[in-house]
């Protein structure tokens, strides 16, 4: 579904990977998968990777005298993700969009056409930028084709297999306004929508499982133009690397055209990752082809105002309202992001919150805590695990050790580092191998004794690399460093 509309108020921008003087126009149609039980108008399943045609009902199959019945949750879904898009949440109607493919049986797909739940909302990349979105609708998913030849296509296939088990998987097509200037503005788009249907349980967004599938309209004009011209749609975009390659491929190729005193046409283009270029495919439908009429078997959603406000009062903190959390704790901007985007944030500000050294989970939640499950961590024993290693009970090494096993196991800090051994070195122990170390690199130690700060800060790395090597990590490198600075002085 396509309806163009004006952009909203944006500046021109040059691209970087186009000539002097053209800029691109591009707007994205994200379908996403929403995270229910059931399908949106029948009972069965809505479930990834099961044995084909093993989560159907009569109504996704759609055999005559079936009537389809709206799934509640996907309607409460689809409001929690237009509320956290800023939109305005209004009655809706359902209208069948007509078209004729084996992996639609009905011939039709429940879709929803000039009044959709969500209209007219926003969304701030994490750069600042805010990108308009002109709607998010409630559709059904349609049935899965495979073509058996060479190809892999159509065109040439001896058969081919449908399985009904995404038929009927309830989406929320979010559309954007042509806002965005580059593929990697695209790019960042998509990542930060991910990352708030993840946070509102809208979606589990895995493009990976087709989750989330994004369809680019890319147009290029010359800059400080405010015109939109022929745009292309491009889709079988199934990763953030292909995304931006196609939308870089296809902008430039407009401008051949251009250069060569022609025109684009609009049609769907379909992205060949190994060709790395985009293909014809169908001339774009307009929406007269689709033949949109309401859908005489659904009455219209009219959500109330009580209903509405008591999902938004339900809405975690966005993407965004966490990063900013993050930051205040003293994270960098990456750092920011990555553990947002691994949901780990609202798990750092609780374990802060217990009295845990922010430094120190910042730390694990950036570069130990990419395992599954880490976000079902239980904060209070994630906070001991941080007072155990500040308090030199165990040494970073052996810290990341528990934390993985606490992920998997779900056993305390203290049982874990029982288990492994992990008991504090005994500080006579410690000092004495701090005392061999000196001793067998005696050039090094003047050097420390009598250097500058910045010398100091090289050779004191050096020195508890040294004495880590010869406990195995054992050691508290605080305590490390405080013997070093006892003995140096
Ligand atoms: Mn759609």
């Amino acid at each position: 579904m396509t309806i163009v509309v004006a952009t909203t108020d944006r500046e021109s921008v040059q691209s970087d990977v186009l000539p002097d003087g053209w800029e691109m126009v591009i707007g994205l149609e994200v379908h996403a998968e929403l995270a229910t039980q059931t399908k949106m108008f029948s009972p069965a399943q809505n479930e990834f990777g099961g044995e084909p045609n093993t989560n159907t009902h009569p109504v996704c199959l759609g055999l005559p005298g079936t009537l389809p019945v709206v799934n509640k949750k996907a309607v409460e879904l689809s409001i929690r993700i237009g509320l956290a898009l800023d939109c305005d949440v209004q009655r809706c109607v359902w209208a069948r969009k007509n078209y004729f493919y084996p992996d639609m049986p009905k011939d039709y797909q429940i879709s929803q056409y000039d009044k959709p739940l969500n209209v007219d909302g926003s969304l701030q990349l994490p750069s600042g930028q805010v990108i308009g979105i002109e709607r998010a609708h409630m559709e059904e998913d349609t049935g899965k084709s495979t073509h058996i030849g060479d190809s892999g296509r159509i065109h040439d296939a001896g058969y081919s297999l449908v399985d009904y088990n995404r038929a009927g998987v309830p989406l929320l097509e979010i559309v954007s306004r042509p806002d965005i200037r580059s593929a990697n503005e695209a790019k960042e788009y998509v990542e930060e929508l991910r990352s708030i249907l993840v946070a509102v349980g809208g979606s589990d967004g895995k493009m990976e499982e087709g989750s989330m599938r994004v369809d680019a309209n890319v147009s290029v004009r010359p800059l400080g133009s405010d015109k939109l011209r022929t745009r292309c749609e491009i889709k079988n975009v199934n990763s953030l690397r292909s995304l931006v390659r196609a939308i870089d491929y296809e902008a430039k190729r407009h401008i051949a055209l251009y250069d060569n005193g022609e025109e684009p046409t609009q049609e769907t283009r379909h992205w060949d990752e190994a060709a790395g270029k985009t293909r014809s495919g169908r001339s774009k439908s307009d929406a007269e082809d689709y033949r949109y009429f309401a859908d005489p078997d659904l009455v219209p959603i009219d959500p109330s105002d009580e209903w509405i406000e008591e999902i938004r009062s339900s809405l975690p903190k966005l993407p965004r309202q966490l990063r900013q959390g993050l930051l205040n704790l003293g994270a960098n901007s990456e750092a920011a992001a990555l553990i947002t985007n691994r949901g780990l944030a609202p798990l750092v500000e609780e374990t802060v919150a217990k009295g845990a050294d922010a430094k120190q989970v910042l730390t694990h939640a950036e570069n130990n805590l990419a395992i599954e499950g880490a976000a079902e961590l239980d904060a209070t024993a994630f906070a001991d695990l941080v007072k155990m290693q500040t308090g030199g009970e165990l040494s970073a090494t052996q810290a990341k050790t528990v934390l993985a096993d606490m992920v998997t196991t779900g056993k305390t800090p203290a049982e874990l580092a029982k288990q492994h051994g992990f008991e504090a070195m005994d500080s006579s122990a410690l000092e004495a191998t701090v005392d061999e170390i000196i001793a067998a690199n005696p050039d090094e130690w003047q050097k420390f004794c009598e250097g500058d700060p910045k010398v100091r800060g090289k050779l004191q790395g050096f020195f508890t690399g040294q004495v880590m090597k010869a406990t195995r990590g054992q050691a508290n490198g605080k305590l490390v460093n405080q013997l070093l600075q006892q003995k140096s002085g």
